[in-house]
């Protein structure tokens, strides 16, 4: 059986834990934590990185440091994961839908500014795949507009546009280490917060509303509570858990890269022949393989094509139904403008499977699988 998705050990990560329970230190905020942060920060350039207990979480406390309110409006892809939406929606916020490019299944950058309104507060780009969206246009939309910017780079640490580091260009960037993504801690993530103006509230907000963090640094004699705010930080154990990875990042980077490459070379001749698309990944990005999917004719054919590779041994999977299709979603959203490709690229997306350790011949088989399928 090929898995989907399959986590990996390394020695390190128990050594790790029983060092934490050692010092005893298995809450928050430890030494794991800060070097998972420290390690974000070097490697993104962002102002300040946060460890949270995950991505859902680490967009909730954007939307909560931007304030967002009932009556405002946040302008995102349909064609993403509910927590995207959700965070805003929490805070009272309408979501306005904007459709995909078909060629990154990424928010459509051109379409952005036709959705503002006198109510819009924030676009939430999400790099879908781990390549990125449009940035440039988008923060000159954003900044024409003086709206904010909340990058959903759940899928994109390790990816760059322009040589930045995806999740450090708009005013907050949210990673997800959650066993499905490139780097897991079990649940968590991380929120980076690149305007300084936002670093004092950020950690305020993320110990409960307290000054906790500046009474640690000793910049305050005792801790009180201070503002609105919730418990965003996870356990020492989990921060033990993913320093490992991130200390290898090149090599977990490189190695689904090169299933990633597999893929793509192998069923490009299938490509040529029409028969089925295959990523594309814009000159201004480099990728982090978080995802090797394909596109096929339809719907029917895409359920045809996850059942053959299950016959195979080979789990497939699809999704995303559009958000502005579900029953919250036309709740609390509308879609802008002509769903032109949203609900049609979503149909036809199968995500072969891709994790790091996942063995070349296991790559052939998927492929000689797909062959022996439109055969
Ligand atoms: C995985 C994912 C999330 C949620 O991440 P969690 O860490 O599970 O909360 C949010 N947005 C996108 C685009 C994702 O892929």
């Amino acid at each position: 059986m090929i898995q989907f998705n399959k986590s990996y050990f390394w020695e390190q990560q128990l050594e790790n834990i029983k060092e934490a329970v050692d010092n005893n230190k298995v809450s928050g905020d430890g030494s794991f934590t800060k070097a998972c942060n420290a390690w974000i920060e070097e490697n993104t350039g962002t102002q300040k990185a946060l460890l949270t207990t995950s991505c859902s979480t680490a967009l909730e406390m954007a939307a909560l440091l931007l304030d967002i309110k009932p009556g405002d409006e946040v302008i995102m892809p349909s064609y993403t994961f509910v927590s995207t939406a959700n965070a805003f929606v929490m805070r009272g916020a309408e979501i306005v839908f904007v459709d995909i490019r078909p060629d990154t299944q990424n928010i459509d950058e051109k379409l952005i500014e036709d959705a503002i309104t006198d109510k819009t507060k924030a676009i939430a780009p999400v790099h879908y795949a781990g390549v990125g969206c449009e940035m440039d246009t988008i923060m000159e939309i954003a900044r024409a507009h003086g709206l904010k910017v909340v990058e959903d780079a759940a899928q994109g640490v390790m990816s760059s546009y322009k040589g930045r580091a995806l999740g450090s260009i708009g005013d907050f960037g949210c990673f997800s280490f959650h066993e499905t993504k490139n780097y897991s801690m079990g649940e968590g993530g991380a929120v980076l917060v690149n305007d300084p103006e936002y670093v004092e509230l950020a950690e305020i907000v993320r110990e409960k509303g307290t000054d906790r963090s500046r009474f640690l640094r000793g910049q305050v004699d005792k801790y009180s509570w201070v503002e609105k705010g919730s418990s965003y930080l996870p356990s020492e154990m989990n921060a033990a858990f993913l320093l490992p990875q991130l200390e290898i990042a090149e090599e977990i980077n490189n190695n689904r890269l090169a299933s990633w490459n597999r893929y793509y070379e192998g069923l490009k001749p299938l490509m040529d022949k029409g028969r089925l698309e295959l990523p594309y990944i814009p000159e201004e990005c480099s990728h982090n393989a978080h995802m090797f999917y394909l596109k096929v004719k339809d719907i029917t054919e895409r359920t045809a094509l996850i059942k053959h590779l299950r016959e195979d041994d080979i789990i497939a999977v699809f999704h995303y139904v559009p958000l502005h299709s579900a029953t919250a979603g036309k709740k609390y959203g509308r879609f802008h403008g002509e769903d032109k490709y949203t609900t049609k690229e979503s149909e036809r997306l199968v995500r072969l499977p891709m994790y790091y350790g996942l063995a070349e011949t296991d790559v052939e088989k998927v492929v000689d699988s797909i062959y022996s399928f439109f055969k």
